[in-house]
């Protein structure tokens, strides 16, 4: 069985719309989508077998790899906050020597994979690019580097020393850094306007704008962010960045949970993406927020990684902070875990079954017990509403299968997962 086969056979497949497709061969030219066929009801000779629903592969916008080593460490009962969380965080990070770092990058990258997670959208603050890039390649999937501009607050090792240090440091990995492989791209981010100041907010801004640069900010997830920032500077963190230029088609607004009307109207007007992130959110009581803008999911603080739950969680959440159900159906959500992730993070010719489309493919098997039962007219109901990171059979980046019957094809996840948080800690 060849881990880079030319021919697929799904037996169902969701090519947008409300409905999946049954019978799908998609003809595969290297990493590229070559043909599409439907209504082929027995797999042509040859042709790999994937039996369940197969997606677009699967897009995390917004990631901090190394708070995987977190996960389970900080729900003890003790009436904390966001802010509790985060003194836990800086713990962590300061452990996060390059050795220790790579190997947690490169087993949570794995678990990502193994859940159907193709391209990841790193945030990254610890600037260890080279050893990202590494991990993400080891682990078989794409990679959208946001290196983060981080100027004040925070620990010494998230921050540059100015605005023009991190624009030099940027043009440095342009010139001779890792960022040169055809699986890895790169974007710019605003930590938060905590971290940067308008005018220096500003400046990430141009510096993205003139490259084609996708640009990423953290706004507005606390309360107490949205209060400081008004004292501080008289506006919110969405209007200041408006003013600073950083809004566009470009934009994407991680989180977004406490913004005002006036600033989901700037965000509307700019065609910006927002980036809900709802497992992190609930577990650090930021709250729920409404979705400003074009919706994409991430994993964020690790806190579990499944692009399913994440996307079940916008509606159901919504229905709990409305008294209303369906306002999110399961096509909008699996399009912003596909073709909406894939264009934020600077691949818009990924995230869909298309010709000329990236050949990254999501398998999810309807065998187990949580999806047994289904109907092939509500597979993607079912998917979405009902299934999870274990239910994910197979994955294909690029053409080349990561992940066969579950297992991915050449790392031992959990283990490698034990290894990695245990030495994050000793
Ligand atoms: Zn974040």
């Amino acid at each position: 069985v060849s881990d880079a086969p030319s021919t697929l056979w799904c037996e169902l497949a969701w090519l947008g719309g409300d409905r999946p497709v049954a019978g799908v061969v998609i003809e595969l030219d290297g990493a590229r989508i070559a043909a599409v066929a439907t209504g082929v009801a027995l797999p042509p000779a040859g042709a790999a077998q994937l039996g369940g629903l197969t997606l677009p592969g699967l897009a995390n916008a917004h990631s901090h790899c190394f708070q995987r080593a977190l996960r389970g460490r900080t729900e003890a009962p003790a009436r904390g906050s966001f802010w509790t969380w985060r003194s836990e965080m800086y713990a962590l990070a300061e452990r996060m020597d390059e050795a220790r770092y790579e190997a947690l990058a490169r087993a949570t990258f794995a678990e990502m994979a193994l859940a159907g997670i193709t391209l990841v959208g790193e945030f990254d603050y610890l600037h260890h690019s080279a050893a990202t890039v590494r991990a993400a390649a080891a682990a078989g999937v794409r990679l959208t580097l946001i290196d983060a501009c981080y100027l004040e607050g925070g620990l010494a090792r998230f921050r540059d020393a100015s605005v023009e240090h991190w624009c030099a440091r940027m043009q440095q990995l342009e010139r001779s850094g890792p960022l040169g492989g055809e699986r890895v791209r790169p974007a710019a981010a605003i930590h938060s306007l905590r971290a940067v100041t308008p005018p220096d907010a500003a400046r990430v801004a141009a510096f993205a704008a003139e490259r084609d640069w996708p640009l990423h900010a953290h706004v507005s997830e606390q309360v107490r962010e949205n209060a400081e920032v008004l004292e501080r500077y008289g506006a919110t963190p969405t209007a200041l960045l408006a003013a600073a230029g950083a809004l566009s088609a470009r934009f994407t607004a991680v989180h977004a949970t406490h913004m005002s009307s006036a600033d989901l109207a700037l965000m509307a007007a700019a065609e910006a993406y927002c980036c809900m992130c709802p497992t992190t959110e609930r577990d650090l009581a930021d709250g729920i927020g409404p979705v400003a803008g074009r919706l994409t999911l991430g994993s964020d603080s690790q806190s579990i990684i499944d692009p399913f739950e994440e996307a079940r969680a916008v509606e159901l959440d919504h229905r709990l902070a409305t008294g209303t159900r369906g306002s999110f159906g399961a096509a909008q959500l699996a399009g912003a875990l596909t073709v909406d992730g894939y264009a934020s993070l600077g691949w818009s010719e990924g995230g869909t079954i298309t010709v000329g489309a990236l050949a990254d493919l999501s398998t999810v098997s309807l065998g187990g017990v949580a999806l047994a039962g289904t109907a092939a007219d509500h597979a993607l109901e079912s998917v979405i509403f009902a299934g999870g990171a274990t239910d994910v059979s197979d994955v294909f980046v690029g053409g080349r299968r990561v992940v066969r019957d579950g297992a991915h094809v050449s790392i031992d996840v959990a283990a490698e997962l034990a290894d990695a948080v245990t030495r994050a800690w000793s």
